[in-house]
């Protein structure tokens, strides 16, 4: 069976001493599988990562550009196969899969205009004759440890800008959709990335833990659940490495009164089921202002989701395919039990549906629950599948408090007509990405991504204009030039 191996040094390898199953979720079939990298194979990437750095770094800002120009070009010309593996391993729609990687893409973009963004800082006669400059300089190995929601965007948020800014770089993905991600990675070599500048090992926690205790190792950016995303955090702090870790998500949607309730709806049928739920920026519950509003929703959604067509991810018709793992359709499913357990009205059942000819994919339909409540499992949890809840408030403050208080602060939107109810909700939320009428608000390339509270530990956020001082550290150079012939005595207090 095909085994998808590491990229190290510029070498696809196989180092096969222990693997682990990749399934189709579509068809519930292992199809291949992925190596699980030792902790000699880490080192030995960390290593290759090491010697290549001195070079890398010391290669123009402008070269590194010219790469990236290369790189998006060869991205495009191979998109369709690379959506074509994100859907087979993933399971998502190739509509959904070629979104995902025009977004990566995107950062590449970004990527490319590098000798602008690490340009600095001057200052001329901050004293007599004396000069004084900010220059970024790359921090040497960094590491980045990715989910299996976006196995072409998340990475691509991370290792162009690292390696622009001149670091060399270690890719962790997942282990249970890797093929895309490393197909990508190696067409950034044939863009004429030196051997050792970008290295992928797959592999699971041994694999992560080392790259946390490698001393070469100076950096980790980190995306993945919360629990995880804590224990890389504290981790690396500890063993006194830069880290940001983005973690999960419970993303709400304040439904106003005066909203535009068909507009609201269409726009909660993508956020909601769209990719199956799979992303940490899904709208998963609605927060509905008013029973009179509460009511208008949940019986336009009901009859909106009789149009959701869910399947195999190579029919391009369909609006969502699989969950990831027959585990986590278990798991979904099982929220969904819980939330009626706990008295809330299951309105639409996702949790029997059988996709023709498809019958032992990781399929679960389209569900909406009614009168969810802020105890309930399924409100406090993360469930990460194609499962809307809505829940009855009778005040927009009451909404906001909702999700001030709620642990996670990704993503939230409002729709409402009224500016200045939208106004107060930006101003006052307690979330990192607020949409107004803007169901996913996913943050361009060149701004950045990130949440509050436990949906990021660390300062900087993602991408964009943070990720150009994620991963470059700052040095200030104060200089003069004496004048032939004058030189001044000591001097014993700062100058003024
Ligand atoms: P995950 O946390 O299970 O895995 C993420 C990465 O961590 C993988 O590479 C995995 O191999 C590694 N990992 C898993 N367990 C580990 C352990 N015990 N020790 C060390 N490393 C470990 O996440 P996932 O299921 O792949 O992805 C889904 C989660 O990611 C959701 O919670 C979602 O909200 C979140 N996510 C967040 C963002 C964001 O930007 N905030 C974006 C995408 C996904």
């Amino acid at each position: 069976m095909n085994i998808v191996g590491h990229l190290i040094n510029g070498e696809i390898r196989c180092d096969a001493a222990s693997t682990q199953a990749v399934y189709n979720p579509s068809t519930g079939e292992v199809t291949k599988q992925v190596a699980l990298a030792s902790v000699a194979t880490v080192e030995e990437a960390i290593a290759c990562a090491q010697a290549a750095f001195p070079a890398w770094r010391d290669t123009t800002p402008i070269k590194r550009a010219r790469i990236m120009f290369k790189f998006k070009q060869l991205l495009e010309q191979h998109a369709e196969h690379i959506c074509e593996l994100i859907g087979e391993e993933h399971g998502k729609i190739s509509h959904d899969a070629a979104g995902e990687l025009a977004r990566g893409i995107e950062n590449i973009e970004y990527a490319c205009g590098v000798p602008e963004l690490l340009k600095g800082e001057h200052s001329c006669n901050v004293g007599p004759n004396i000069d004084s400059w900010s220059e970024f300089q790359p921090l040497g190995v960094v590491a980045g440890i990715t989910p299996f929601n976006f196995p072409a965007m998340v990475p691509l948020w991370m290792y162009p800008m690292a390696i622009a800014c001149g670091n060399t770089f270690i890719l962790k993905p997942s282990e249970r959709d890797p093929s895309s991600t490393l197909y990508i990675a190696h067409l950034a070599k044939e863009a004429g990335l030196p051997d050792g500048v970008l290295n992928v090992v797959n592999g699971n926690k041994e694999a992560v833990d080392t790259l946390l205790n490698d001393v070469r190792v100076k950096a980790v950016s980190f995306v993945g659940s919360t629990p995880i995303a804590e224990y890389i955090y504290s981790t690396a702090n500890a063993n006194g490495k830069r880290c940001q870790a983005l973690g999960g998500a419970k993303n709400h949607a304040i439904v106003m009164p005066d909203a535009d309730m068909d507009n609201a709806v269409n726009q909660l049928l993508g956020a909601a089921f769209g990719s199956s739920g799979e992303r940490c920026m899904a709208l998963s519950v609605a927060v509905a202002v008013g029973d009179v509003a509460a009511d208008a929703l949940v019986a336009k959604m009901q009859q909106a989701m009789k149009g959701l067509n869910v399947g195999a991810f190579s029919d391009k018709s369909n609006d969502f395919g699989p969950v990831i793992t027959a585990e986590h359709r278990n798991k979904v499913c099982g929220f969904i039990d819980s939330a009626e357990a706990d008295g809330a009205l299951v309105v639409v059942d996702g949790r029997q549906v059988q996709v023709e000819g498809y019958e032992n994919g990781f399929f679960v339909g389209g569900t909406l629950i009614d009168n969810v409540t802020p105890e309930m499992d399924s409100y406090r949890e993360e469930i990460f599948g194609p499962v809307l809840q809505v829940v009855r408030v009778q005040a927009m403050e009451e909404a906001m408090q909702l999700i001030n208080d709620h642990e996670y602060g990704n993503g939230t939107c409002i729709f409402t007509r009224d500016g200045e109810a939208a106004r107060y909700f930006s101003d006052n939320i307690q979330v990192g990405m607020v949409g107004i009428n803007v169901p996913l608000p996913v943050p361009v390339a060149y701004h950045s991504f990130g949440g509050w509270k436990r949906s990021l530990f660390g300062d900087l956020h993602a991408y964009g204009p943070d990720a150009v001082r994620f991963y470059t550290k700052r040095k200030t150079i104060t200089q003069r030039w004496p004048s032939a012939g004058v030189r001044e005595g000591a001097t014993f207090a700062f100058p003024s």
